[in-house]
């Protein structure tokens, strides 16, 4: 099939093919199944055969446009783990049967000072992501892992440790990644007590890699059913957020907390447990701002900070020190036909971690 993609000098045509994928048509709208177009793999291009995706609450926040900027038909998914199926004559990195790895960023501009310093996920042109990002080859929006393949740049492409379980590495080129690369940022290691907030699909990675890092980690959750469970994890000690008492044991006491909440929640009962220079960084992404009150920040030089997923040097690294310490996410496998039911348990913090789906059940539809 031959799909007509517009540029400067006028419509080129550009090989693409049919395949099967699960998204939405609207902010309202149940996620169904689609015909979407995949472009035939030009000379760096890799064709990964989709076996496992995770289910971010971005997918979610996506889906339903809650961060007013979704073009659709939409379909989700960043956490992919499949089988090269073909790939470009130019391809050096990736062989057909190797197992391969896409997260949130599918291209950036490869030039600007944050590309060159490995620093993609903030390139100036803004990087194009897995899905909901303009796809400079079809001409259409990206689609993402909720398919049964996709073709990628090698260059962003991932390598997945071999003896990690796959289905349960899928989450890592999201949930991994999105915390892993704050915690190296600010220096999380032995001596340092952190706070992570929201046990979700972030932040039980965070717990996993904080830990393996050597700090002494602090779990702050709002759901009794985690308690027992953020120990198991590795959390030193857990505090239920709702608690005025527990949480004033850390007053003052840590030096980073990670917080990935997706609702509104009170940030300044967390930037209260900063001590003298301690930085909070939010991976959480509400869709309502959260408001900070002066008083917060000023008194212990308290920093308030962001963080966006990371570059794709350092998903590798993450995902060779997940393959050395062992880590791989908590997984509850779904059929693609569960999908909108785990979208409202997520809503719920309803999953133990993260939710999984087996493309296979796409593929057999
Ligand atoms: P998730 O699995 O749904 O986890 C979110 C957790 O937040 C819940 O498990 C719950 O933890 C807590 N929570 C939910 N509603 C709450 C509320 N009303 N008040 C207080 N706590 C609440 O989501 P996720 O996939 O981990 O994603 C978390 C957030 O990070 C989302 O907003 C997502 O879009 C964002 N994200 C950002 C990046 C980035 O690059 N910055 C990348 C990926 C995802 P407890 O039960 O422990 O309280
Ligand atoms: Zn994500
Ligand atoms: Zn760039």
């Amino acid at each position: 099939m031959e799909a007509l993609r517009a540029t400067a000098e006028g419509a080129i045509a550009i090989q693409a093919k049919q395949v099967k994928a699960f998204g939405t048509e609207a902010a309202e709208a149940s996620l169904q199944q689609l015909s979407i177009q995949r472009r035939n793999p030009s000379a760096h291009d890799v064709e990964i055969e989709i076996l496992y995706c995770g289910v971010c609450h971005s997918d979610l926040h996506t889906a339903r446009n809650e961060w007013h900027s979704t073009v659709y038909p939409c379909v989700p998914g960043h956490e992919i783990v499949g089988k090269v199926r073909s790939v470009g004559d130019q391809v050096s990195k990736f062989k057909v049967g190797d197992t391969a790895a896409v997260g949130c960023m599918v291209d950036s501009c490869r030039e600007c000072e944050y590309c060159r310093e490995g620093l993609e996920q903030y390139c100036e042109q803004g990087n194009i992501g897995t899905y909901n990002s303009p796809d400079q080859h079809l001409g259409t929006q990206t689609f993402g892992g909720y398919s049964e393949s996709i073709v990628v740049n090698e260059n962003y492409v991932l390598r997945v440790p071999e003896h990690l379980d796959l289905a349960a590495t899928a989450p890592l080129l999201c949930a991994g990644i999105t915390t892993y690369s704050p915690l190296r940022h600010w220096n999380v290691g032995p001596g340092k007590k952190v706070g992570i907030v929201g046990i979700g699909g972030l932040g039980h990675m965070a717990v996993k890699i904080a830990k393996a890092m050597g700090a002494e980690v602090i779990v702050f959750t709002t759901s009794a059913s985690k308690v027992e469970d953020a120990k198991r994890l590795g959390a030193d000690d857990v505090v239920l957020s709702k608690d005025e008492t527990q949480m004033q044991r850390y007053h003052g006491k840590l030096h980073f907390v990670l917080d990935a909440v997706s609702a509104n929640h009170d940030i300044n009962a967390y930037l209260a447990l900063l001590k003298v220079d301690g930085s909070l960084a939010l991976v959480g992404a509400p869709e309502h701002p959260l408001p900070v009150a002066a008083f917060s920040l000023i008194p212990y030089r308290r920093s308030f900070a962001g963080s966006m997923i990371g570059g794709i040097a350092e998903t590798q690294e993450m995902l060779d020190f997940c393959g050395k310490h062992n880590l791989v996410s908590d997984v509850e496998m779904i059929n693609i036909d569960q999908i909108n039911e785990a979208y409202e348990r997520l809503l719920k913090g309803d999953v133990k971690y993260r939710f999984v789906i087996d493309m296979a059940s796409l593929k057999n539809r």
